[in-house]
């Protein structure tokens, strides 16, 4: 191939990709790629549906490598999880995310809030909910604009550390929303026991929701349970326009899918914020 002659990269890309990215990163470093601009943020809307309008975005990272192009972080994020990379980078995403909403706010555009991942292995560094904290002064968000989200099983890993981290960001104004809901092991109650602002349903209950009568069941289900505890409901992966009226319907409060938007580079999703767009 045209790798031969001295490069090791022909030789791993027999191997699965895996190995051939934990290898890349360990031999050019996080802080390399970081450095070097391979990460990038992209953007998805979530859409209020009472409104019809874009009330949010997640912040979702990409890594544009300049041998294997885009690596996708179902792929990368594990990865750097196992190697203990996933603090500096979270941040970065979280840093970029937050100055990218307050620049947006201060061009007058429609304030927008931000939903960053905050993965389990990034949560339990000590000083997380602190450096949550100073990247808000740093950039100048209003905490309000901010909403982390957590997946049970950073919440279930460490149940004093999460109470204490919440009351933290509750204080601040700091959202907090359960990511991935329903797909883990999870018991019903620690929605009970933490006060979250919003839970994400999982793509994979939002598929065929009009015909397939157990993800239907599961789903207003959890938005009912939501709703009684005062909890927003955002629903992800919407794709089309039945998974949207079921939705709708069931008085789902926010959409997030390829059906309005797939996660857009930041320029883009500029664009789309400019336009002001209603759906
Ligand atoms: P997630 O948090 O569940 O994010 C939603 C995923 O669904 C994203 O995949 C998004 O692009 C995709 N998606 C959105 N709409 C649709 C749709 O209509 N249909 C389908 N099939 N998919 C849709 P993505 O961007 O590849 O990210 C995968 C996962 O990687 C995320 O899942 C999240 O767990 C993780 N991730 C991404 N960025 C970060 C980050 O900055 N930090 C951490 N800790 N994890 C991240
Ligand atoms: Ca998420
Ligand atoms: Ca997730
Ligand atoms: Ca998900």
């Amino acid at each position: 191939s045209q790798l031969e002659g001295g490069n090791t990269y022909h030789f791993y890309s027999a191997k699965n990709a895996s190995y051939f990215i934990n290898t890349l990163l360990q031999e050019t470093s996080l802080r390399h790629a970081l450095k070097s601009s391979e990460f990038e943020v992209y953007y998805q809307p979530q859409i209020e549906i009472k409104t019809g309008k874009m009330i949010g975005a997640e912040a979702l990272v990409r890594w544009n490598h300049p041998e294997r192009g885009r690596v996708s972080p179902g792929e990368f994020i594990p990865m750097a999880e196992e190697m203990g990379l996933i603090a500096p980078l979270g941040e970065w995403v979280l840093e970029t995310a937050c100055r990218q909403a307050q620049t947006w706010q201060r061009a007058g555009l429609p304030p927008l809030r931000v939903a960053v991942n905050v993965s389990a292995r990034q949560f339990e560094r000590k000083n997380f909910t602190e450096r949550v904290r100073e990247i808000l002064t740093e950039t100048g968000l209003d905490p309000k604009y901010l909403e982390l989200e957590l997946t049970e099983s950073l919440v279930l890993q460490d149940e004093i550390a999460a109470a204490k981290a919440f009351t933290v960001w509750r204080d601040l104004g700091i959202r907090i929303a359960i990511d991935d809901f329903g797909t883990g092991y999870s018991s019903l109650s620690y929605p009970k026991r933490f006060p979250f602002d919003a839970i994400k349903i999982d793509k994979s209950f939002i598929r065929d929701i009009a015909d397939d009568r157990q993800n239907a069941a599961i789903t207003v289900a959890i938005i009912q349970m939501a709703h009684c505890m005062n909890m927003r409901v955002v629903a992800e992966g919407v794709e089309n326009e039945q998974e949207l009226d079921f939705l709708c319907d069931r008085e789902c409060d926010e959409i997030q899918g390829y059906f309005f938007s797939q996660p857009l580079p930041r320029a883009e999703f500029e664009a789309l914020l400019k336009s002001d767009k209603c759906w």
